[in-house]
């Protein structure tokens, strides 16, 4: 059986829900420098968007974060690869999903300890129903059910990254 794509958060929505974080970050963070840290691959869609619709200054890191291979279970071990110093800086993990927490949680945890002025996340997803970590995002863009879903940056086996709305993907099992 071939999989099927089905539109779930249309191009507009996703559009305008990155703009309208982007005013509410511009608008907390008041003209502070913000480093902002995309957790690959999947946020860089996303972060390049919200980098865009930004009105402060801002970088831009990344930090590699593996949790997932090419399938749709999670390993539940989290590998973080980054080389950066963020002490005293103020810092947005911008995540593209928030699901069972466990790489947020990695991620935090790391950052930490090098005592950022200020450690928040943006997700522009968020499955609660699968949390296992106690962690919510400071920002973010929608909330959606326990559904397997690709495009903005997400993948299903390095697939649908480039799709610029969010879709369910159906019996994804048998597309690979
Ligand atoms: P965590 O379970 O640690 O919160 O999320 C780890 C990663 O799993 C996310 O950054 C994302 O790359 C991937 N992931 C979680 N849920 C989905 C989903 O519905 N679709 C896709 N494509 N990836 C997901």
């Amino acid at each position: 059986m071939s999989s099927q794509l089905h539109t779930f958060i249309t191009t507009e929505e996703v559009q305008t829900k990155v703009q309208e974080l982007a005013i509410q970050i511009s608008k907390d963070y008041n003209q502070t420098q913000l480093h902002l840290v995309g957790v690959l691959k999947g946020s860089f869609i996303f972060l390049a968007d919200l980098a865009r619709a930004l009105k402060i200054p801002c970088s831009i890191y990344f930090v590699h974060a593996s949790s997932y291979g090419d399938r749709q279970t999670s390993s539940g071990i989290v590998k973080i690869q980054h080389s950066l110093n963020m002490s005293n800086k103020h810092v947005l993990i911008i995540e593209d999903i928030l699901d069972t927490g466990l790489t947020l949680s990695s991620i935090i945890k790391e950052f930490d300890k090098q005592q950022p002025a200020s450690l928040k996340v943006c997700a522009f997803l968020n499955k609660p129903e699968r949390r296992q970590a106690d962690i919510e995002a400071d920002y973010t863009g929608f909330t959606i059910p326990n559904e397997f879903v690709v495009g903005y940056g997400l993948d299903y086996g390095e697939l649908y990254r480039n799709l610029p709305y969010i879709a369910r993907l159906e019996n994804a099992e048998e597309s690979s």
